[in-house]
């Protein structure tokens, strides 16, 4: 980049290191014409996928609603936060990193349902009979949609919450 003292396009790096553990690269300049020094951060550029509706809509990612499920799923079972916390940063960390600008939002419930099955049994099956059960009223929605062309008749698959505890 250019000099932000004096524009010269002729800047060195006089030292680089990792910062934000390991998540940003910190850079030392010096301008070789006015010699100032300044610092750059380099940071990777991901983005939160949307996810989209069994119907095609896309919504942003709501890190508060997937924690409201899964803490929901493991009320009252023996699961330290510390771990929760883990397993939700596992998760955000798969969908941030899928590489996608969209995915299917029940995505987002089978990788509930992979974390909570390594965390407490009982809460993966809370968890899996809620959700199984709201995916399959969609699949039934997108059926009637289908087979009937008017939509008046047909379930709207878009009032079934994505996860358990979405429903208010
Ligand atoms: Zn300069």
């Amino acid at each position: 980049m250019h000099c932000p003292f004096c524009a010269n396009e002729e800047t060195k790096v006089i030292d680089s290191r990792l910062a934000a553990e390991g998540r940003q690269v910190r850079r030392r300049r010096a301008c070789l014409s006015c010699e100032e020094r300044f610092t750059t951060f380099e940071t990777a550029e991901l983005v939160m996928p949307y996810l989209v509706k069994t119907d095609g809509r896309r919504e942003p990612f709501d890190e508060s609603k997937l924690r409201s499920g899964v803490v929901k799923a493991l009320e009252k079972r023996p699961v330290p936060a510390a771990e929760i916390e883990v397993a939700i940063n596992r998760i955000t960390h798969g969908l941030r990193t899928a590489g996608e600008r969209e995915l299917p939002s029940r995505r987002v419930g089978e990788l509930v349902m992979a974390e909570l099955r390594k965390l407490d049994d009982v809460a993966y099956v809370r968890f899996a009979s809620v959700y199984r059960r709201f995916q399959d009223a969609a699949e039934f929605a997108e059926e009637v949609e289908r087979l009937q062309e008017s939509s008046a008749a047909a379930l709207d698959a878009d009032q079934l919450p994505l996860l358990p505890g979405d429903d208010k």
